[in-house]
């Protein structure tokens, strides 16, 4: 085999998961992450479809259960309260907007992280700064001096991916990041009785959109999204964190129902995170003995719904292709040629997607409600599920023998 020592930047989703597979298959694993710890944050993320099998495949699924926010489904609100739609958790058979398997991202990171650490070599508060590769072997630097070498590298370190750009940025149309037009601000509020078991979603004129989803722990995890051009040049997400506080109070003043307290909590949330959405197209995921995984190479925006499933599927899948393959580039072809058209499948958002969903005016507000109302009635599941249900079961797993 040409590849016995793996080095993964991000201890995410794809990272630990990879990790965790690789271990099933007897090979090992070194994870670098460049937070001092598993990063708290984030709100829910779901797994769906083959991400779901990969996990039951792992025999995380029934503590994945036990660690769901425990959220009833989704009510779109106005801004006096009034329900104006409702999408239980169990509607379109558990995979609707609110699927079953709500589980905060930060404990299915920590989830992974715990589960792979008696096995796997963790470096935290480190990164990857320099790296170059021979027929044989990668040779990286990381920013705190050490330098080491390995058969393997792999990026999974988020949509942003700077290991991913050490190798790839170099090369032509290598890697094409595409804004989908949406800027989200996440962070962690005080709950109040009013924010019950159901997430709610406010629209507000402008192309503004607040949403408050518990989080079982008595905290409310809150999000504030408005529409951004997508090539804007001025981008909210590389502004400092106070900044962008400033900028969302701008953007958000005034916008109605619970938004004055978010903003108010916004600006002690201890994990205040602000980013454009984006997906990342790559012609080839491999380049040498350097390839991508998860968010770095196949992102489909939080809006695909599949970001997580993805990095399931994507990392059970090129650790059984490395462990059956005996040279590393037939691994990462077959792992491309198998998981492609499905990360492709859940890069194509609905026609209008995220203007659709964000009307800039009172009227465009009314009319999504009424096109909701009718899309929550169980006869116009068919024709409107396109915009409701990912595409997380057109994928069928490889079994590899372990
Ligand atoms: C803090 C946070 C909150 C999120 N919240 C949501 C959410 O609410 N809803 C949603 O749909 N998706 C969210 N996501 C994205 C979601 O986790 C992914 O779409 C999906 O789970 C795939 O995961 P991934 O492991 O590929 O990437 P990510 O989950 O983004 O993980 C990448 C990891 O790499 C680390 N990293 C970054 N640069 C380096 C580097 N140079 N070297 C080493 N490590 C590095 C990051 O700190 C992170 O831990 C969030 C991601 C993060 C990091």
């Amino acid at each position: 085999m040409t590849h016995r020592s793996v080095l993964v930047a991000g201890a995410g989703i794809a990272g630990p998961a990879l990790a965790y597979w690789l271990h099933r298959h007897g090979l090992a694993a070194t994870v670098v992450e460049r937070a001092p710890a598993v990063r708290e944050g984030g709100q829910t993320v779901d797994l769906r479809g083959a991400g779901r099998a990969v996990a039951r495949r792992m025999g995380l699924e029934r503590t994945l259960r036990a660690h769901t926010t425990g959220e009833e489904g989704i009510r779109f609100v106005d801004r006096a309260d009034e329900v104006k739609a409702v999408f239980s958790s169990g509607s379109y058979g558990g995979q609707g907007p609110v699927a079953e398997l709500e589980i905060l991202r930060a404990d299915l990171s920590r989830l992974l992280y715990e589960e792979t650490r008696p096995y796997t070599e963790y470096l935290f508060a480190d990164e990857i700064t320099e790296l170059s590769q021979s027929d044989a072997r990668v040779r990286v630097t990381f920013r705190g001096g050490a330098e080491r070498v390995f058969d393997l590298v792999i990026a999974a370190d988020g949509a942003r991916s700077p290991t991913r750009d050490l190798v790839f940025g170099g090369l032509d149309d290598a890697v094409d990041v595409r804004p989908v037009g949406l800027t989200t601000a996440y962070f962690t509020i005080p709950g109040e009785p009013g924010d019950g078991r159901w997430a709610r979603w406010y629209n507000a004129p402008g192309g503004r959109v607040v949403t408050l989803r518990p989080d079982g722990r008595g905290t409310t995890r809150a999000a504030l999204s408005f529409l951004s051009p997508p090539h804007a040049d001025e981008s909210a997400e590389k502004l400092v964190p106070q900044a962008q506080k400033q900028l969302l109070h701008r953007v958000f003043r005034e916008a109605g129902w619970e938004t004055a307290r978010v903003l108010a909590a916004m600006d002690t949330a201890p994990d205040f995170f602000l980013d454009r959405a984006v997906q990342i197209r790559m012609p080839r995921w491999s380049h040498g003995r350097v390839a991508v995984l998860g968010d770095a190479g196949y992102c489909a925006s939080p809006l695909s719904g599949m970001g997580t499933s993805l990095a399931f599927a994507g990392a059970y899948v090129l650790a059984g292709e490395l462990a059956h393959h005996a040279h590393h580039e037939q691994a990462f072809n077959r792992c491309e040629e198998v998981l492609r058209p499905y990360a492709e499948r859940a890069q194509r958002l609905p026609p209008g997607v995220p203007r659709v969903a964000m009307p800039r005016t009172g009227a465009g507000i009314r009319a999504l409600h009424l096109a909701l109302r009718a899309a929550a009635r169980p006869r116009a599941v068919a024709r409107l599920n396109r915009f409701l249900v990912p595409p997380a079961d057109t994928f069928t797993l490889p079994c590899y023998s372990l």
